[in-house]
């Protein structure tokens, strides 16, 4: 008898012997974790920050340097999650906001950090809005939960680590000069995302197509309010080589977008019109497709609801972001290998990142292998 068949018998009749105690006892799993005293409890800490950023960012409602942010930490038997909560003030959510609502979590009354449903529905209830807020909980409890498991996110969730995207890299409204010098320096990124909405949306586009012939999407934040003016831009923009435009009408106009969707020869993705989860049924049939922010939807929990509930709908799925640290970006980055279009350039945006996380590679979100979100403090 051979060794890999004497093995094999070995092994066969251990189990056999010990199935009869226990019909699953062939499983072998890893060990669960235990915590290693009693009564442990979470502790949230959190701090103000201010992100800079490299340029100026104009979008069709604002123009802005600086953008606030939040920074959490959950400590739990020893082990601290990360999180943070990304504010543009247009949002209309401040650093004395998110103080306030975060002195209400009280994540001291829970004694199983994996009990996660429950304690982010919770947190949810304590007051309506506030999403960026309850994000910065909700993901430095995953980061804290992935981390006591010692897996990643994406294999949490099973999706596959390299079938991430390319990321889009973000160009605002500018100065026909200053627009052809952003498109050079974007050299690495395989898709342009270009902010349009203002008088000179024609100009931003041809002054790109001057300079590349790239994928181009474009976000025109709500900008255009007729919905014919609307449809002959989509037009003209199709023949210029972009592959769907973002909120293009005001969010109010659901029958208008609806029109126009119906007609557009591009896809359609809503962005300020689809912020939650209950938002996402009401999208199918005004928008083709629906943007993910960690920052509009509370978190990676709901946001992963939201992504298997738009394609139970047959919808497509894009993840954007605020400008954020590659905290909050490396937590959506572990969504990004199931979504159509991802726009992660948040980090890159900003010269004072915290975080080492996720990377864009050649223009690809790449994951790390760290468990929890995959980040370390810089
Ligand atoms: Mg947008």
């Amino acid at each position: 008898m051979n060794q890999d068949r004497r093995g094999f018998l070995k092994t066969t009749s251990l189990l056999a012997g010990a199935s009869l105690l226990n019909p699953f006892s062939e499983v072998s799993a890893g060990q669960a974790y235990v915590p290693q005293q009693k009564n442990l409890r979470m502790k949230l800490r959190y701090r103000p920050y201010t992100l800079e950023l490299r340029h100026v960012f104009t979008i069709a409602t604002s123009s802005r340097t600086t953008t606030p942010v939040m920074l959490t930490e959950i400590e739990y038997d020893g082990v601290i999650g990360y999180g943070e909560a990304s504010m543009p003030p247009y949002l209309g959510e401040s650093q004395e906001g998110a103080a306030a609502f975060l002195a209400k979590v009280n994540l001291e009354k829970y004694d199983n950090p994996f009990e996660m449903e429950t304690i982010l529905t919770d947190i949810d209830a304590i007051a309506t809005g506030n999403p960026a807020a309850k994000a910065a909980v909700d993901i430095a409890l995953h980061d804290l939960v992935g981390k006591l498991m010692n897996q990643p996110w994406y294999n949490i969730w099973g999706f596959k680590k390299n079938a991430t995207p390319y990321t889009s890299f973000t160009i605002g409204i500018d100065k026909e000069d200053v627009v052809r010098q952003k498109t050079k320096e974007a050299a690495e990124y395989k898709v342009l995302k270009v902010k349009l909405g203002r008088d000179t949306d024609k100009m931003m586009i041809e002054t790109i197509r001057s300079v590349t012939d790239k994928p181009i999407t474009v976000d025109v934040n709500q900008g255009w309010k007729d919905r014919s003016f609307a449809l002959d831009m989509i037009h003209w923009l199709k023949e210029k080589g972009v592959v769907f435009v973002e909120q293009p009408m005001p969010k109010e106009q659901i029958e208008d977008m609806a029109w126009l969707t119906e007609r557009s020869p591009l896809p359609t993705f809503g962005d300020e019109g689809v912020q939650r989860l209950a938002d996402v049924k009401k999208a199918h049939g005004v928008y083709n497709g629906i943007n993910i922010k960690l920052m509009k939807c509370t978190g990676m929990r709901e946001a992963h609801k939201m992504l298997t509930l738009a394609r139970a709908l047959d919808m497509k799925v894009m993840l954007g972001c605020m400008t954020e640290t590659s905290c909050a970006i490396s937590a959506a980055s572990h969504l990004s290998p199931m979504v159509d279009y991802a726009d992660l350039d948040g980090a890159l945006l900003i010269s004072n990142d915290l975080y080492d996380g996720t990377k864009v590679v050649d223009g690809k979100v790449t994951l790390t292998d760290r468990p929890g979100i995959g980040i370390k403090k810089v």
